[in-house]
């Protein structure tokens, strides 16, 4: 089992000119950058602030950058995710400063790029360390920070699925029930249920509960084997299937969030008890809180059969199977508007 090396702590991105060898590639979130560049002064280092996720623009980056010998990436997620892919192309070290909470990719393996406007996972990076510095995290927004537990939440209707498709018999040979991996999972998931309090604070505690399942996660899809089924359910086909419609950016957790309730509401998987805790953290899960309306949440939970059967990559859930009813729909955006 594969988890990235992590270290906490305060005043960590002065260190890294020391540390890091020279000349560095500093792969930065171009709007934060500037605030925290002083840390860099005097240091050898070429400054790339991605606007693309493209890999022909990628590739055209790295071909006309000077030589250096290794990488840092500072940012949300973007500036994480490229600076994985260069120093995977270029085969250099690389040195991780995540400035919020909201994904897990400085723990996963492969970067998520775009090909022709497609989202794609690729490559394979581990790096020399993630460094997770307590102040530039909590000077990121408390809505992005706390939208970071979607994608551990995820696992409650994650599982639901996974059992239901083994009941059904639809479960995919290659990936049987894995209790192991269940059971593990699960463990992360109670380390952040039951930290509601410390994770809605973005205390230090917080940071390190959320970010420690964080790491988990990041690198689960790889440690199992490329079987989804154990961190993956019904939640995140709702997610793919409103982005197929809306075509709009979102923030990952939040949208994973408000599919876990509406997932676990049609799975009839205790609603109630997920919606508290997400309450108690404070995720902002509303659909107006991602700029979307609830029409388009139930056109989003309406296609989900027909994402599923064009897609023809998505497993089987809940969701794949379950005609969505008026009553369903209406049932549903009253628990949660009420
Ligand atoms: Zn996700």
């Amino acid at each position: 089992m594969q988890l990235f090396d992590v270290a906490f702590g305060r005043n960590l991105l002065q260190e890294i000119p020391k540390i890091a060898n020279a000349p560095i590639l500093v792969v930065a979130a171009k709007d934060l950058w500037p605030t925290y560049a002083h840390n860099f002064d005097g240091g050898d280092y070429i400054l790339y602030t991605p606007d693309s996720l493209e890999v022909v623009d990628l590739e055209a980056k790295i071909s006309s950058l000077p030589s250096f010998n290794s990488v840092v990436g500072f940012g949300g997620g973007v500036a994480i995710d490229i600076a994985k892919y260069v120093a995977w192309r270029t085969d250099k070290p690389l040195f991780q400063v995540p400035t919020s909470m909201s994904v897990n990719a400085p723990f996963a393996q492969r970067a998520a790029i775009r090909e022709n406007g497609i989202l794609k996972y690729v490559g394979f990076k581990v790096p020399e360390m993630v460094y997770v510095d307590y102040d530039i995290i909590q000077s990121a927004p408390k809505f992005i920070n706390r939208s970071g537990v979607g994608d551990i939440l995820c696992y409650y209707t994650g599982h639901w699925d996974y059992r239901y498709a083994v009941e059904k018999g639809r479960v995919e040979s290659k990936w049987p029930l894995e209790e192991n991996w269940v059971s593990a999972a699960r463990e992360v998931l109670d380390s952040v249920l039951n930290a509601t309090s410390e994770i809605h604070e973005v205390s230090d505690e917080g940071i390190r509960t959320l970010m420690s399942a964080l790491r988990w996660g990041g690198a689960a899809f790889n440690n199992t084997g490329w079987n989804p089924r154990p961190i993956e359910g019904s939640e995140h086909t709702f997610f793919y299937s409103l982005e197929h419609l809306t075509h709009k950016p979102y923030l990952h957790g939040q949208v994973v969030a408000l599919g876990v309730l509406l997932m676990s509401y049609l799975q009839g998987n205790d609603p109630q008890f997920i919606k508290d805790k997400m309450d108690a953290i404070g995720v902002a899960y509303q659909p107006e809180d991602m700029g979307i309306t609830w029409t388009d949440v139930r056109a989003g939970l309406k296609h989900m059969g027909d994402y599923w059967k064009e897609s023809g990559n998505l497993w089987y859930t809940i969701a794949t199977d379950t005609e969505i009813t008026d009553e369903y729909l209406d049932d549903v955006q009253h628990w949660l508007t009420s």
